[in-house]
């Protein structure tokens, strides 16, 4: 899709680039953007899906969007997003997705359906007190200065703030304010963070601010993303002749430079004790979409924290030895090696109601859990906690294997960076 002044190049189809049969793509990763990337291929450049292979380190695609049943731990995912409908380039995605669940329907049609009978919104924004809905929850309690700040923020050039943290361009009654308090949890902002990114994300979700507390904006799918949106892409690729190898770490992509051009020349790969070599032609093309915030993750529980591991490999490694190589590739141990200060809110899905959660969970927000409806739409934040927790409660069951695990192994899978 390609957007212009109105939508006639939208809706057009664009012309077949010239030799593209005669080219291969690689796909370093199986995130959503390298899924996005492959399916845009095929039906917008007309390339054939044979001609494309995505190669995974891990046994499972979707990378920050997966979906586990681990039988120790329980149901686990990585992410969840919060989606809303300025997504334009994913909606225009997932229009061309067939659904898995919904005969004849695209996975963009299922959703928008459900969000038509079910729309979403968020009784319970945000709790206190062990369990009181806050007061004044509409109110966004911002005063005259603390505005003042944030205008005077949105009309900072990105070059004049440097290195600034949000604490150094707002005062302390700025942070005391519900709206820091939403915008903090629904977009993972700390303090300590970057003034520039909060800047970046004023301009892109202004639209955002007059449904702060009550989420009315978002877009959610039926379970999980990683079985609505993961699996049904990958299964539509696949049906193209997509090539998934999983298990399989791109340890190097040399390159060659050229006047104001870099080429890959060749891919090197390791999986299984085995090393393998993939020359790359002139005409193919590469693509490196990883870095993302859960590729440092690790797994702890109730009692174990989980450990900071801050390069097992993979991304991290395949970027420094090419950014060590080349300096134009940036510094990735600005984002591999601060994790403390990387950290952000946490908050838990809940996945599996028992007798013990669902009561308190209908006092909240009034509704009731089982009725597979939306119940908290978004985070539902405690303002009183150390580390601003929250949980959200998606429709249920929030996996399609959840009925059958019910009493079974565990309570919820947490999304934690
Ligand atoms: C808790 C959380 C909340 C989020 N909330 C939102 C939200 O509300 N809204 C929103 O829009 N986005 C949200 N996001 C962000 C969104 O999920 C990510 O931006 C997106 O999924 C990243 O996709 P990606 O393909 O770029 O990277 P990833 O999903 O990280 O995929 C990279 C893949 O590459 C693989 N890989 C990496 N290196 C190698 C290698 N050398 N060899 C082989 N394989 C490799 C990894 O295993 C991984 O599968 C959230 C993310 C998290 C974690």
């Amino acid at each position: 899709m390609y957007r212009s002044n109105g939508n006639f190049e939208a809706y057009s189809r664009p012309p077949k680039p010239e030799g593209v049969g005669d080219r291969r793509a690689y796909f370093v990763g199986s995130g959503l953007a390298s899924l996005a990337g492959a399916l845009f291929l095929i039906r917008d450049a007309q390339m054939p899906g044979s001609a494309i292979t995505i190669f995974e380190e891990l046994d499972i695609p979707g990378g920050s969007m997966d979906g586990i049943l681990d039988r120790d731990k329980g149901f686990i995912i990585r992410g969840g997003r919060e989606m809303e409908a300025h997504f334009e380039t994913l909606w225009d995605l997932f229009r061309s997705v067939p659904s898995l669940d919904t005969p004849d329907a695209s996975v963009l049609d299922e959703m928008y359906w459900l969000h038509k009978r079910d729309p979403s919104s968020n009784p319970c924004r945000a709790i206190h007190k062990r369990g009181s809905v806050l007061p004044e929850v509409t109110d966004l309690t911002l005063t005259t200065k603390s505005i003042e700040e944030l205008v005077a923020l949105a009309l900072t050039r990105e070059e004049d703030l440097d290195d600034k943290r949000i604490d150094e361009v707002f005062s302390d009654e700025f942070f005391s304010s519900n709206f820091w308090l939403y915008w903090a949890t629904m977009f993972a902002f700390e303090p300590w963070a970057s003034a520039t990114e909060m800047r970046r994300y004023i301009m892109r979700f202004v639209h955002h601010i007059s449904t702060l507390s009550d989420l009315t904006s978002l877009r959610f799918t039926h379970y999980n993303q990683y079985e609505s949106l993961i699996l049904p892409l990958v299964s539509h690729l696949k049906s193209q002749g997509v090539t998934f190898r999983y298990g399989v770490i791109v340890e190097d992509v040399l390159m060659s430079a050229s006047v104001g051009k870099k080429h890959a020349t060749q891919i090197q790969l390791h999986s299984r004790d085995q090393d393998e070599r993939i020359d790359v032609g002139p005409k193919d093309l590469v693509f490196i979409t990883n870095g993302s915030i859960t590729e440092s993750s690790t797994y702890g529980d109730n009692d174990t924290p989980a450990p900071v591991i801050t390069d097992r490999g993979g991304a991290w490694s395949l970027w420094k030895r090419m950014a060590a190589r080349d300096r134009s590739f940036g510094r990735p141990e600005t984002f591999c090696e601060n994790i403390p200060e990387a950290n952000w809110t946490i908050s838990a899905t809940v996945t599996l109601l028992d007798d013990r959660i669902a009561p308190y969970i209908e006092r909240l927000t009034g509704r009731d859990p089982h009725s597979g409806a939306i119940i908290t739409g978004g985070p539902c934040s405690i303002q009183d906690s150390n580390w601003l927790y929250g949980f959200t409660m998606s429709r249920q069951p929030h996996f399609a294997s959840q009925d059958a695990e019910k009493g079974g192994l565990n309570l919820q899978a947490q999304h934690v960076s």
